[in-house]
């Protein structure tokens, strides 16, 4: 699994942070993930009894969002988005899970395709414990924004397809390109299926293993960049990852942080 970061648009995300000045606190917004996205189940009950039987009328397509790349959360400017990438996992997903359970604390996932088809189990707990889910491409190409929009249309879509199968039918909010290699193609893509393009401003660096101590030191030095943390639950072992949640989300409470979603 590729690495997050080293590239230039890290900067201009913390660029972008810190243009932010106000944030709408939306009540709706802090309602959790969407219920099934098939609405058609009362058409039914219309007025059509002995009409000829239609087909099933597909999903109604999601209401289009921004393209911008969201950073903000929804709980304003003390809120904090726990964001966790290139899950599910069968072994690290369930212990972040329970870590998130323990403090209250609602997150984000940002799934691989693959890997939400073949554990719908857990991108169905994902859902039932009140976080939200985010679509992070089928194959974690980190160079994504140098390839063809059909490439990358692929890549969204797919895994946007197996996400919303895997979860029962309820779509992923959220695009967050690996690596952050977004394109205005794929921004505007992701947007206009429902899914908001998701930055981050504190990159926890748990992936590169450098011990618990420092992913809540690097946390604690960055909060000031903004709201939206980085945090991963497969790719490796990541029980340093599970071991710094335990320390960060009591501190970011104490600090008077609450918990939220990214912006949509
Ligand atoms: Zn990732």
């Amino acid at each position: 699994m590729a690495r997050h970061g080293g590239r230039g648009w890290y900067g201009q995300v913390v660029a972008a942070a810190l243009g932010i000045t106000a944030v709408t606190v939306a009540a709706s917004l802090w309602t959790a993930q969407a219920g099934p996205v098939d609405g058609h189940a009362k058409a039914g009950t219309s007025a059509r009894h002995g009409a000829p039987k239609a087909a099933p009328a597909p999903a109604p397509a999601p209401a289009s969002v921004s393209a911008e790349i969201a950073h903000a959360s929804d709980r304003g400017t003390r809120g904090v988005n726990i964001t966790i990438d290139d899950g599910p996992d069968p072994v690290w997903t369930p212990k972040v899970l329970q870590v998130l359970k323990e403090y209250g604390v609602k997150a984000t996932f940002c799934m691989i395709g693959p890997q939400a088809q073949a554990h719908p189990d857990l991108v169905k707990a994902v859902v039932a414990a009140g976080h939200r889910l985010c679509d992070h491409t089928v194959s974690h190409d980190v160079t994504m924004d140098t390839k063809s929009e059909a490439y990358q249309s692929r890549q969204i879509l797919d895994a946007e397809r197996m996400i919303t199968e895997a979860s029962g039918g309820v779509r992923p909010l959220y695009y967050r390109a690996p690596g952050g290699a977004f394109t205005p193609y794929s921004r505007k893509l992701a947007a206009s299926h429902g899914m908001r393009p998701l930055g981050w401003n504190v990159d926890s660096k748990d992936f590169e293993r450098p011990g618990t101590a420092a992913i809540v030191a690097t946390v604690k030095e960055e909060m000031p960049n903004g709201p939206t943390i980085l945090f991963h639950d497969a790719g490796g072992d990541r029980s340093e990852t599970v071991a710094a949640l335990r320390e960060v989300l009591p501190w970011l409470k104490e600090q008077g942080y609450s918990f939220g979603f990214p912006v949509r």
